[in-house]
């Protein structure tokens, strides 16, 4: 059992149980020598007294013997005739014979007694003894007849006299044995209460040691321990219901409270995301985040009654839970109370930063649906306010999109492994001379029922999973093929831009993957184009897809900046000299000749791509007209319609054909 409790102790403890063990140890050895004393001298005791009482015994035997000795001598000598005289004379020498074995024993009894007061007592009697023994012989004698000189009152007398002697005698010594036997046994009690005095003094001492040496110290320890305990079990307790940095509940702790609740109750959930965190969180450095956190925490919490709860359910988002009677008005409300606060710029570790929240609202009132259920809904509208901003009251449609969503996520997944992704490529050109520059590789789905399914379609869904990475590993791996073959076979294609997601340009080995698939097919990196959505970027020169794009540009890839003049960050990044060229966004072309400040604007972004000493390329070329105005604007590049539409990769050698005999007989050729 000991050797159990061992295990979990260090080596302090095991050091003091050491000592538990010795002095628990000691304190039995000494019990148990209280215990052999104890029972020693007690049994010493018994003995003594059963001894003593034998010899009292002998002494009123001999009392007696004497008694009836002076009885039987006046007998003998009182006797009429030789038989009455014989018969007395019998009893008195058999009375005699039994006084003198008696008498020797309690002289043995005195010998053999430790005590030397009892020895020297009983030593003494023997005198008296021997005298009242001649005596009586003599009586026994005279009474034989030998000795007519005494007569019988004389007989009478001389036996009276040995009564007396031998009743002084023996009683002096009778009462002398007692009171020597009362004495001894209180001595004897006296040692025994002397050493039991000894050996608890002595055991207390040793329990005094015990308890300061090891007792105390293990009970400290034990209490310390059982302190330390009591907290960590309070602290996990609190760290699996309370959120760390808040110190709001957490999720578990929201649900368990909304499951106590009464069903048929009111209950309204707004759940809050705070959209722009993660790129505050990026840009801004961790420290900011938290403190932004804290600070839309202590918000949220100052904006409701004490009866509402706030909860953090993840890194970004919390829940508020309206246990009062509300109408979606007043949610409403809320909501936008919510979102204008959180909206106030506020100053964090030097920074100036406002939070864009977005709430998804849903309500039971007067329904039963279970709390988990308006959870799950309010975080529907929830996804929903994310991509269109605001709050957003959670509708039975917005389910259904979900599950939508959700089933064409599994589709795409067998649509992947059915190989039903592929890219399509769109041919971009010249704007002066007509030739090929390159072609985009543009996703498309080959449904088996809805047909050839654009991007806008599944990418998103695609790209909110893990799919949008193997979908990314599709268009690079089959373009770089495509690309390969065309110049195998002497296609005048020099390039081929692929679309790369944010989620994809943060991955720190994109770099070395491109340049691996490049180099399968025997390409190189000048031959790939990376388009990069100028949203991809959040401000920060440590952004992970900064970094990401460094490093494909000084590896040699060209760097397209895509949908140029959508964003709101691409003048920022353009301090990189990563790009190699802006590709202006077809909402510009569409209007180049309706609105003759949308015309100035791309006049000004072609300026500055020239400034830059980089290209500028439009997209979304659908007329003649267009063409011929954005090449006059000094656009180098040109795509749309109006060029060639996406294709698969088996048509872009005819379209290839077609363009460059056109091309040949001059009817390629801008203004
Ligand atoms: P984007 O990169 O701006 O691609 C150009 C889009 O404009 C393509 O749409 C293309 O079909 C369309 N387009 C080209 N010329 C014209 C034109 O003259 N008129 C009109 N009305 N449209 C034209 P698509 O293929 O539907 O792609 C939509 C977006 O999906 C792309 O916009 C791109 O951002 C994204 N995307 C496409 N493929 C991929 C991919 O493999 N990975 C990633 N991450 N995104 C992709
Ligand atoms: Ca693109
Ligand atoms: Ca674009």
């Amino acid at each position: 059992m000991v050797g159990r409790l061992d295990m979990g102790l260090n080596g302090e403890d095991r050091r003091l149980w050491g000592r538990v063990r010795m002095a628990m140890l000691a304190t039995l050895l000494m019990c148990g020598a209280l215990f052999a004393a104890g029972y020693l001298s007690l049994g010493q005791m018994a003995t003594e007294h059963r001894e003593s009482a034998e010899d009292v015994a002998r002494m009123e035997r001999l009392r007696l013997l004497a008694d009836s000795m002076a009885d039987e001598a006046a007998a003998v000598h009182s006797a009429r005739g030789p038989a009455q005289a014989f018969l007395a004379r019998e009893t008195l020498t058999s009375t005699l014979a039994e006084f003198a074995s008696t008498a020797s024993r309690l002289l043995q009894s005195g010998e053999r007694s430790g005590d030397p007061a009892v020895r020297v007592m009983l030593r003494a009697s023997p005198t008296h003894l021997a005298d009242a023994l001649i005596e009586a012989h003599a009586l026994a004698v005279t009474a034989n007849g030998r000795s007519p000189g005494i007569e019988r009152p004389a007989a009478r007398r001389a036996a009276k006299k040995l009564q007396r002697l031998v009743r002084r005698r023996i009683d002096g010594a009778l009462e002398d044995l007692i009171a020597l036997t009362k004495r001894r046994v209180e001595a004897r009690s006296r040692d025994v209460q002397a050493s039991a005095k000894t050996i608890a003094v002595l055991a207390l001492l040793l329990f005094i040691l015990l308890w300061r040496l090891s007792l105390r110290p293990l009970l400290e320890t034990m209490e310390k321990r059982t302190g330390a305990l009591i907290q960590a079990k309070a602290d996990v307790e609190r760290a699996l219901l309370f959120d760390g940095l808040t110190g709001l509940p957490n999720r578990r702790n929201l649900v368990e409270r909304l499951e106590r609740l009464d069903p048929a109750s009111p209950l309204g959930i707004l759940h809050i995301d705070l959209a722009g965190f993660h790129a505050i969180n990026t840009t801004l450095g961790w420290e900011t985040g938290e403190r932004l956190v804290r600070y839309a925490a202590d918000t949220l919490v100052d904006l409701v009654p004490r009866t509402d709860v706030v909860a953090r359910v993840n890194t970004d988002s919390f829940v508020l839970a309206i246990s009062r009677e509300t109408d979606p008005e007043q949610l409403h409300e809320l909501a936008v109370e919510i979102i204008e606060a959180l909206a106030q710029p506020i100053a964090i570790l030097g920074h100036n930063v406002a939070l864009e929240a977005v709430i998804g609202i849903a309500a039971r009132r007067g329904g039963r649906e279970p709390a988990a259920k308006l959870l799950a809904n309010a975080d529907i509208a929830r996804a929903r306010a994310r991509e269109e901003g605001g709050s957003i009251y959670f509708s039975t449609a917005m389910r259904e999109r979900l599950a939508a969503r959700r089933q064409t996520a599994q589709e795409l997944l067998q649509a992947i492994v059915r190989g039903e992704i592929e890219p399509y490529f769109q041919p971009q050109i010249d704007a002066a001379t007509g030739e090929i520059t390159g072609v985009e590789a543009l996703v498309r789905w080959k449904h088996p029922q809805r047909g050839l399914l654009n991007p806008h379609f599944f990418l998103d869904i695609a790209e909110k999973s893990q799919i949008g990475r193997r979908i990314s590993d599709i268009m690079v791996r089959r373009s770089v093929e495509a690309l390969a073959e065309w110049q195998a076979n002497g296609l005048p294609v020099p390039r081929v831009g692929i679309n790369f997601s944010a989620q994809i340009l943060r991955d720190p080995e994109l770099c070395d993957r491109l340049k691996f698939d490049l180099d399968r097919v025997g390409l190189e990196p000048a031959q790939m184009s990376v388009e990069v959505l100028e949203t991809a970027f959040v401000q920060g020169d440590d952004d992970p897809v900064i970094i990401t794009v460094g490093a494909l540009a000084e590896a040699g890839f060209h760097i397209d900046l895509d949908d140029f003049g959508t964003g709101h960050a691409s003048l920022s990044y353009l301090r990189h000299q990563t790009v190699s060229r802006l590709k202006i966004d077809r909402s510009f072309v569409r209007e180049l000749h309706l609105r003759p400040r949308i015309r100035k604007m791309t006049a000004a972004m072609i300026q500055l791509a020239q400034t830059l000493e980089i290209e500028a390329l439009a997209e979304g070329v659908e007329t003649e007209a267009e063409w011929r105005l954005l090449h006059e604007m000094g656009c180098n590049g040109l795509q749309g319609f109006a060029i060639g539409k996406p294709m698969p990769a088996a048509e872009i050698p005819a379209w290839v054909a077609e363009h460059e005999s056109r091309r040949a007989g001059g009817q390629i050729v801008a203004a």
